[in-house]
C-alpha cells in the first residue's frame, strides 16, 4: 500500500466505529495478493456497497449494521468479493500502467532471476513468453504435485489482470498467470504449491495456510515479494 493509501485508509478506519471486538478491515486474498477492505460505518448508508475510493477498497455500512453480521456476511461471500474486486482491478491497472514508461524493444525486464530484454515485437513477445512460461510451469508443477500428493488433471497458463493462479478444484484445473515468471523461481514455487493446496482445500482457511507453510516454508517471504513487486509485474507489457 502506497503512503497517500495508507493514510486514505487510515482517514476511513478512524472515522469508523469505535472499540468494537470485530477488526476494521478485512482482508481479501486474491491468489497470493492480499487486498485490504476497510469497514465503514456511515450514516448515510441504508445498505452495504463496496467501493473503490483513494486507492482503497471500502465496505460502506449503515451505522446501525452490528459488525458480527457484517463480518459473516463478508465471509460468506467472500467468493463473489474476490470475484468483484478481480474483475474491476483491470481499470486499477490501467492506472498504474500508464504510470510506468511504456516498453519497447530493448527494454529489460526480469524474468525467472534473469535480465532478459524485449528483442521481438511485443505481441509477439507475449507469446513467446506465455509458451515459455508454459514449458518451465508443467514440470514444475508435476514435481511438486508429486510432494504433496495432489495431482491436478489440467494445467494452464493464461494472462490475467489481477491474481497469479487459480484452483478450479472440482474440475481438478490450475491456471497461472504467465507474468509470475518475472519473479525469481522461489517467488513461482510458491505460488505453485499455493495452487495446488487449493484442490485439496478450495479456501484460505487455517488448513490451507498449514498445508501451504508445511511443503513451502518460504511463504511468508514469497507473500511478501508479491506483495512488494507485483503491481509492476502485473502492469508488464
Ligand atoms: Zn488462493
Amino acid at each position: 500500500m502506497s503512503h497517500f493509501a495508507r493514510k486514505a485508509f487510515e482517514k476511513l478506519t478512524k472515522k469508523a466505529m469505535p472499540q468494537v471486538d470485530y477488526p476494521q478491515q478485512w482482508s481479501i486474498i486474491i491468489d497470493g495478493t492480499a487486498t485490504e477492505i476497510a469497514i465503514k460505518y456511515t450514516r448515510r448508508n441504508r445498505s452495504i456497497g463496496l467501493k473503490y475510493q483513494y486507492d482503497v477498497w471500502v465496505i460502506y455500512c449503515p451505522q446501525n449494521a452490528a459488525p458480527k453480521k457484517i463480518h459473516s456476511m463478508l465471509a460468506s461471500h467472500h467468493a463473489d468479493l474476490q470475484a468483484f474486486i478481480d474483475r474491476h482491478s483491470p481499470k486499477i491497472q490501467q492506472r498504474t500502467q500508464q504510470e510506468t514508461p511504456p516498453l519497447q524493444q530493448g527494454s529489460e525486464f526480469q524474468w525467472l532471476g534473469q535480465i532478459r530484454n524485449i528483442h521481438l515485437p511485443i505481441e509477439q513477445m507475449e507469446s513467446q513468453l506465455i509458451a515459455e512460461a508454459q514449458e518451465y510451469l508443467k514440470p514444475k508443477v508435476q514435481f511438486y504435485a508429486e510432494q504433496i500428493q495432489l495431482f491436478p488433471k489440467y494445467i494452464k497458463v493464461k494472462n490475467y489482470q489481477s491474481c497469479w493462479g487459480n484452483c478450479y478444484h472440482q474440475r481438478g484445473l490450475v491456471q497461472f498467470n504467465w507474468k509470475l515468471l518475472q519473479a525469481p523461481q522461489w517467488v513461482v514455487d510458491y505460488v505453485i504449491v499455493h495452487e495446488l493446496a487449493h484442490l485439496q482445500h478450495p479456501n484460505h482457511s487455517r488448513h490451507f495456510w498449514a498445508l501451504v507453510n508445511h511443503h513451502y516454508p518460504q511463504t511468508p517471504q514469497a507473500k511478501s515479494y508479491l506483495k512488494q513487486h507485483g503491481s509492476k509485474m502485473m502492469a508488464f507489457l
